[in-house]
């Protein structure tokens, strides 16, 4: 089976991606399985960018095709913040959380409008890369509701499920994400692209 690496250590990623890439002829491993490096830095000014650095510094490190999720929050209230900078915004989620809602205290609901964002690369070591970039639309909570999911998934309100992301079951959650969105755009063309 062909091996495809997930260029990073966040256990909650790693998760969603296998479940999505369950059906796939692929065996997922992720950088968990080899021994550490330098992953170099993430300055790029889009997802884009940063998940072609991701991807394009694992692969030519292992030697093997690796995928990398660059994602994100963009609030519209908030023009577009935090952005690429989300894992930057505070130092642990419920800061990530509480420093979000604080920006947004003023804001009305119908006014809290938002996007998870999601730039999924794949690279090969010979250095070709495929990109796909996707989202999921929802509205920021005044108030963090759920136990499931990571990052902001508290606060993710999805009108049409009215629930939050993190009161979503993983496999739910693999319906509607951006992340499953981007999956859902890379994977046909994985097979032939990757030999
Ligand atoms: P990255 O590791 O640089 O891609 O940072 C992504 C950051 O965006 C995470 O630390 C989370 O704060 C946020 N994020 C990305 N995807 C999700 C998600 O599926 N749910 C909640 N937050 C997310």
């Amino acid at each position: 089976m062909r091996e495809i690496v997930l260029a990073t250590h966040n256990a909650h990623k790693i998760g969603e991606l296998i479940a999505l890439f369950q059906t796939s002829p692929f065996a997922l491993k992720s950088l968990d399985d080899y021994p550490p490096f330098d992953p170099g830095l993430e300055d790029g000014s889009t997802f884009e960018e940063n998940a072609l650095i991701k991807a394009r510094k694992a692969a030519g490190h292992l030697s093997l095709p690796c995928l990398a999720d660059d994602s994100g929050l963009e609030v519209d209230a908030l023009n577009g913040k935090p952005g690429i900078h989300s894992a930057r915004y505070a130092s642990s989620n419920p800061e990530r959380i509480e420093r979000l809602l604080e920006e947004l205290k003023n804001i009305s609901p119908e006014k809290r409008s938002a996007r998870f964002v999601c730039a999924m690369a794949i690279v090969r070591p010979d250095g070709a890369a495929l990109i796909k970039t996707a989202y999921c639309y929802g509205y920021i909570a005044e108030n963090p509701t759920g136990v499931n999911g990571f990052g902001y998934d508290p606060v993710f309100f999805i009108p049409e499920l009215g629930k939050t992301m993190a009161e979503l079951p993983l496999e739910a959650k693999n319906l509607i994400s951006h992340r499953a969105n981007a999956a859902r755009l890379i994977l046909p063309l994985l097979t032939d692209w990757i030999d």
